[in-house]
């Protein structure tokens, strides 16, 4: 699922949680992390340098950073990622 991808004049980053566990941030090098909590604040440095960073990807982020949205997350980390369960809040 993609949280945000590059587009010119609306987003300088591309961002996504991916079926390894883990939300990604693809840049040089690539930033990764395992909580909507974490990429929330790494998403705020990227503004604090003046990236343009979409106004929904940071709502969706928010929505994201749950307890059991972490839980899946780890779930996905731990045991392989499985397409019959559902992510939180998104079903
Ligand atoms: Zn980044």
């Amino acid at each position: 699922m993609s949280y945000a991808r590059f587009k010119r004049g609306e987003s300088d980053v591309y961002i996504i949680a991916n079926v390894s566990g883990y939300f990604t941030c693809y840049e040089n090098p690539i930033f990764e992390c395992e909580t909507a909590a974490e990429m929330i604040e790494h998403i705020l440095e990227h503004v604090a340098r003046g990236n343009l960073v979409p106004a929904r990807t940071l709502t969706q982020l928010r929505e994201d950073d749950t307890p059991a949205f972490d839980e899946y997350m780890k779930s996905i980390r731990d045991n392989g990622w499985d397409e019959r369960i559902a992510r939180p809040g998104h079903e």
